[in-house]
C-alpha cells in the first residue's frame, strides 16, 4: 500500500459467493474481479446499500449473490475499498449442547439444552444488521469497539497495562432489538474477519438452563459449559462469540443469596460464571455479549465487567417510521398492498417543516405513516410490537375484505394504513 492508502477509511464491502462451497483460489478471483469492476466507480457508491449493475460482468454472475457496500463516515474520496467475500453453507445448522456430565446419573428426560451454536457466517442472520435501526449510532459505536480491540491485540498492548475485557452489555426495555442486534454483529464480524479467521460460531447460552432444579449443581454447570466454549475458543482459526440473553436471572443470584435459603450455591454460579469471563478476555478471537432487560437486577461485579455498557431504548419516531415503512415494503413485495411508493423519512420531514400539503398520493400516504409514527412512539411501541403490527391490523380490520385468493391486486395502501392506525 502506498502511503497514501495507508491514510485511508476502510469502505466494507461484502461479498456474498452462492453455495456450494468454492475453493480459495475462487475467492480470491472473485475479490480482484470485484475489486476491479467497482475501482471505476466506487466515487458514486451508495453507502449501506446493494450494488447491482455487476451482474453484466462476465464470471461474477457464476458465483456471487450479492455485493453490499456498508456504512463509513468520510466522503468517498478518502476511502480505501476493504472487499470481504463469504459464503455461508446453503442450511443453517445449530447444534444444541447439554451440560449433563457424561455418564451422568441427572438424566430425568428433561434436559434443557445449556446453550446452542450457530456456524457463523449464518444464512438465517443475512440481512438482519440492516433491519435494526436505533437512536444515535450504535451499530457503528460496537463495531469500532471491536476494531479497537483488534488493533491492540495486534499490536501486542500489554494486557496487565491496558485492559479489555471483552465483554459488551446491552440494557433495556424488552423487544428493543437487544438480541437481534447481538446476534447481527456477530455475524457482522464473521464477514468481516473472515480474512482472518476462517470460520465463526455463535454460542447462545440459555442462562434459565443453567438455574436447573439442580441448583446446587449450577456453579458445576456453568463451569463444565465453559469448558467446552474454551474447547472452541482454543481453535485459534476460528472467531467465537458468546452471547448471554438476559444475563440479570444469572447474576441477580448474589442479591438474591442475602435474602434467599441457598446463599452458597447462588454465590458459587455467580463467581463461576465471573472466573469463566476472565479466563475468556485473554483470548484474542472472542466476544461476550450479553443482554439484560433489567440492569438494576445486574450484579455490580459483573456490570464491572463489562466494556461497554449501552442502553437500547425504545425507537424514536424516525425508528418507528423506518421498521413501518420496511414492513410495507416487503408486504407490497409479497403483493398484498397495490404498488406504492412511500418517501423516505427525510423527505416527509422535509415537506412537513416546508408546511408543503401532499400533492399526489405517494405524499399523502407518506405523510399518514408519519402520523402513524408518531403516534406508535406516543403509545411506546417497541420494536417487536410495532413488527407485528401489519399482521394484527390484517387480521382485525383487513382480513375479511381481502380474501387469499385475491391478494394478487393486494389492497390499497391508505387501507393499510387506516388499519394499522386503528390498530
Ligand atoms: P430484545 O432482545 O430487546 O427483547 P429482540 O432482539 O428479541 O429484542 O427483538 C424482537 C423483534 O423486534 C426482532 O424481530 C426485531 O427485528 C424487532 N426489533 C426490535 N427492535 C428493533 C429496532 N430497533 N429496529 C428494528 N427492528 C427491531
Amino acid at each position: 500500500a502506498s502511503s497514501s492508502d495507508r491514510e485511508r477509511v476502510p469502505l466494507h464491502v461484502e461479498v456474498r459467493m452462492k453455495p456450494p462451497s468454492s475453493t480459495s483460489l475462487v475467492f480470491s478471483r472473485v475479490r480482484a474481479m470485484v475489486a476491479q469492476h467497482l475501482d471505476n466507480e466506487y466515487e458514486t457508491l451508495l453507502l449501506n446499500s446493494a450494488v447491482e449493475d455487476w451482474r453484466e460482468v462476465a464470471g461474477l454472475e457464476k458465483h456471487i449473490e450479492r455485493i453490499w457496500i456498508g456504512e463509513c463516515a468520510v466522503h468517498l474520496s478518502q476511502v480505501t475499498l476493504q472487499i470481504h467475500v463469504y459464503q455461508p453453507p446453503s442450511s443453517s445448522k445449530v447444534t444444541e449442547f447439554s451440560t449433563n456430565a457424561e455418564g451422568s446419573e441427572e438424566d430425568d428426560g428433561d434436559d434443557v439444552p445449556a446453550a446452542s451454536v450457530l456456524q457463523l457466517p449464518s444464512r438465517s442472520l443475512e440481512g438482519l444488521w440492516d433491519t435494526l435501526v436505533y437512536e444515535g449510532d450504535v451499530k457503528g459505536k460496537l463495531l469500532g469497539y471491536i476494531y479497537s480491540t483488534m488493533l491492540f491485540s495486534d499490536a501486542m498492548v500489554d494486557f496487565n497495562i491496558v485492559t479489555w475485557n471483552r465483554v459488551v452489555l446491552l440494557h433495556g426495555p424488552p423487544g428493543t432489538g437487544k438480541t437481534s442486534l447481538c446476534r447481527a454483529l456477530a455475524q457482522k464480524l464473521a464477514i468481516r474477519l473472515s480474512d482472518r479467521y476462517q470460520h465463526g460460531k455463535l454460542i447462545e447460552i440459555n442462562s434459565h438452563s443453567l438455574f436447573s432444579k439442580w441448583f446446587s449443581e449450577s456453579g458445576k454447570l456453568v463451569q463444565r459449559l465453559f469448558a467446552q466454549v474454551t474447547e472452541m475458543v482454543e481453535d485459534e482459526s476460528g472467531f467465537v462469540v458468546v452471547l448471554i440473553d438476559e444475563v440479570e436471572s444469572l447474576t441477580a443470584a448474589r442479591a438474591g443469596a442475602m435474602s434467599g435459603k441457598e446463599p452458597s450455591d447462588a454465590l458459587r454460579v455467580v463467581n463461576a460464571l465471573l472466573t469463566q469471563l476472565d479466563k475468556l478476555k485473554h483470548r484474542k478471537n472472542v466476544l461476550v455479549m450479553t443482554t439484560s432487560n433489567l440492569s438494576a437486577a445486574i450484579d455490580g461485579a459483573f456490570i464491572d465487567r463489562a466494556d461497554i455498557k449501552q442502553y437500547i431504548g425504545l425507537p424514536p419516531p424516525q425508528a418507528v417510521y423506518w421498521i413501518l415503512q420496511s414492513c410495507l415494503r416487503e408486504i407490497m413485495r409479497a403483493g398484498l398492498i397495490s404498488p406504492t411508493t412511500l418517501l423516505d423519512w427525510n423527505q416527509i420531514a422535509l415537506l412537513r417543516d416546508t408546511g408543503v400539503e401532499p400533492s399526489n398520493r405517494d405524499e399523502k400516504c407518506s405523510e399518514a405513516l408519519w402520523e402513524l409514527a408518531h403516534a406508535c412512539q406516543k403509545q411506546q411501541f417497541s420494536g417487536r410490537t410495532l413488527r407485528r403490527l401489519p399482521v394484527l391490523a390484517h387480521a382485525r380490520h383487513l382480513g375479511l375484505s381481502s380474501s387469499i385468493s385475491s391478494a394478487g391486486q393486494g389492497t390499497r395502501m391508505e387501507q393499510w394504513l387506516e388499519a394499522m392506525r386503528k390498530c
